[in-house]
């Protein structure tokens, strides 16, 4: 090592910043699904191979892009949902305002998007190599949007050799689109894997539809509704809490079951999946957890949604508070039904 200090070449800078946004091919699939969702998608089709190491590839039926606006896309920094800082204090309404992925993922990866904006007669396909725009031509193509991602990291090796088993990544992809599935049960969602279908949503608008396709039968018919009545929850942070909660004996032993969504963006907040166990009590055998979907609504200005791209984990300034309200949500459901008797000691 020399004692020189001298600034990085912009296609490392580039390939290092791209690593902060996209970190496996889970993180690819979550902003594609999230620019989807954005587009109003009503239809969003996913397909991996091996893992998404491979490819990952998304397809939507939502508003599309024009030529200038694809181009546009994969730049730094670029974003149609904010204008300022001022919108970020105004409370964002879209899952993505940060206008990084797209530029990031073409920066470590081979992406192809096709792309039609509704009512347009033609559309456009935008090749972009380790963050160079190859080619950019008309091309015929249905309405919506479809990304291919191929050989991610192909170029920042250091980084590919970290991936995990394919299988292992698969999982985490599919963790990932179960919940944006079960988020938005008005969308129909599917997930496919070196060629086997996984599941898919019949996008209905019902959550136990949802559930059913993303679960199984046996499951969905196992779960209770979280009743989104506000007024019967103890004073906190948020304003609703709904979903569906699992009979106490259909459960499995790996607490990946518990998914929580905070204004429709899936999260993971371990004080929301203790406090959804603490409403079984005694009800629950040891090391084993519930099926749930839980929805918390809060005011959009009062979370920092400024947080970091790969960060799925959300903190509540009145945790405590939080996570009382979600307990006694579950633990009303629970005892409407009749799955566990009140007064159980907290287990
Ligand atoms: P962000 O989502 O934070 O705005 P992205 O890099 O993910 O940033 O996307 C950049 C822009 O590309 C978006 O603001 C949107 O205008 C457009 N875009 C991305 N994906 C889609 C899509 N599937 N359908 C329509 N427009 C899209
Ligand atoms: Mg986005």
């Amino acid at each position: 090592m020399s004692d020189e200090i001298r600034r990085l070449d912009p296609k490392t800078v580039e390939r290092i910043a791209a690593g902060e946004v996209v970190e496996r091919p889970a993180s690819v699939v979550k902003e594609l699904v999230e620019n989807s969702l954005d587009a109003d998608a009503s239809r969003i089709a996913v397909s991996v191979e091996n893992g998404g190491i491979d490819g990952v590839r998304v397809a939507d039926d939502g508003s599309g892009m024009d030529e200038e606006a694809v181009r546009r896309a994969v730049e730094e920094h670029t974003t149609s949902k904010i204008t300022d800082v001022e919108d970020l204090e105004r409370g964002v309404h879209t899952l993505g305002f940060r206008g990084e992925a797209l530029h990031a993922i073409g920066a470590v990866s081979r992406l192809s998007i096709t792309t039609r904006p509704r009512g347009e007669a033609r559309g456009t396909e935008l090749v972009v190599e380790g963050g160079d725009v190859e080619r950019s031509k008309p091309a015929g193509c249905p309405e919506g949007t479809t990304v291919e991602v191929a050989d991610l990291f192909y170029n920042v090796p250091a980084r590919r050799k970290y991936l995990k088993r394919p299988a292992t990544e698969a999982d985490h992809v599919q963790r990932v689109v179960t919940g944006y599935a079960l988020a938005n049960p008005d969308v129909a969602v599917s997930f496919e894997a070196d060629g086997r279908e996984r599941f898919a949503t019949p996008g209905r608008g019902d959550r136990r539809s949802a559930v059913m396709a993303v679960y199984g039968r046996e499951v969905a018919s196992a779960m209770v509704p979280i009743e989104g009545d506000a007024s019967a929850l103890p004073d906190g942070p948020l304003e609703n809490v709904s979903g569906l909660v699992s009979h106490p004996e259909t459960t499995r032993a790996s607490r990946e079951y518990c998914s929580a969504f905070v204004n429709g963006r899936y999260v993971t907040a371990s004080a929301v999946r203790e406090a959804i166990v603490d409403a079984y009590g005694t009800q629950l055998a040891p090391d084993r957890y519930p099926f749930a979907v839980v929805f918390l609504d809060v005011d959009p200005a009062t979370v920092d949604v400024n947080v970091h791209p790969r960060k799925l984990e959300v903190r509540f300034a009145d945790e405590a508070g939080a996570r009382e309200q979600v307990r006694a949500a579950v633990e009303r459901a629970l005892l409407d039904e009749g799955l566990i008797r009140s007064g159980a000691p907290r287990g």
